[in-house]
Parts: structure tokens; C-alpha cells; sequence
């Protein structure tokens, strides 16, 4: 764990953050600063920087995410309007925060 990352820190349940779903390997959570009316992040426990950074012994995690995605849209109501999948990489990405995460945004004119 990295100890000056956010996502490490609210991962690791030290922000009193509420989980939405957790397991071994994820946790899930409900964006601060929502930009649709349902936005989830789905992070990794462990740290990775970004996409740039997964490893062939990581791609397990990649499609775990997805799929957890995929179930916490059926959760949050939005798997048969639709919904976006995006994950930022790097600066000129739009990532902000450099751990791994994946949004999850949806919810418009249900
Ligand atoms: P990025 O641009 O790195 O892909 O996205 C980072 C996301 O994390 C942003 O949408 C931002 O609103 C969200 N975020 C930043 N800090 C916090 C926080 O402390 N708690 C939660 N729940 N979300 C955060
Ligand atoms: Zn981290």
C-alpha cells in the first residue's frame, strides 16, 4: 500500500468511506463529485498507478472489475438504460487520482 494514495487509504476502509460492494480484490464506492445521476468507482484494493501499469498477472483483475461493474449497474437500476465504463489514463486522460479505478456513470433520462 501506498501510503500518501487516496484510493489506498479509502480502499483500505480508513476513510470511513461506504462500501457499495467489496471482496477480496475490490471495493466499490459512490464518486464525491457525481457527473451522472448514478456514478460508482470501482477500485482495486492493491495498488497499480493505471492501465499503463497492470501486469500479465493482473489481467484477472481488469475483468473482475467489469464484471462487478456489470453487477452493480444491475444493483443501481441502470443496466438496461445504459451506462458508460471509462477509466482515465495518465494526465492527459483525465486521471486525476493515479490509482487504478474504473467509473462507472449512468442514470440519464431513466
Ligand atoms: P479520475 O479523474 O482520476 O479518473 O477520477 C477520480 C475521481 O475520484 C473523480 O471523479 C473524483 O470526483 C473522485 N474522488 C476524488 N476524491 C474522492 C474522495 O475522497 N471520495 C470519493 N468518493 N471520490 C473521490
Ligand atoms: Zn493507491
Amino acid at each position: 500500500m501506498s501510503h500518501d494514495c487516496l484510493f489506498c487509504k479509502i480502499a483500505s476502509g480508513e476513510m470511513n468511506t461506504e462500501f457499495l460492494f467489496e471482496n477480496d480484490n475490490l471495493v466499490v464506492f459512490r464518486d464525491i463529485n457525481p457527473e451522472a445521476p448514478v456514478h460508482l468507482l470501482i477500485v482495486p484494493k492493491r495498488h497499480v498507478r493505471s492501465v499503463n501499469d497492470i501486469t500479465d498477472a493482473e489481467q484477472m483483475l481488469i475483468g473482475e472489475m467489469v464484471m462487478v461493474a456489470k453487477e452493480m449497474a444491475k444493483r443501481e437500476g441502470v443496466n438496461d438504460s445504459g451506462y458508460r465504463l471509462q477509466t482515465n489514463v495518465e494526465k492527459g486522460g483525465g486521471q486525476v487520482i493515479f490509482h487504478l479505478h474504473m467509473h462507472l456513470l449512468g442514470g440519464w433520462g431513466r
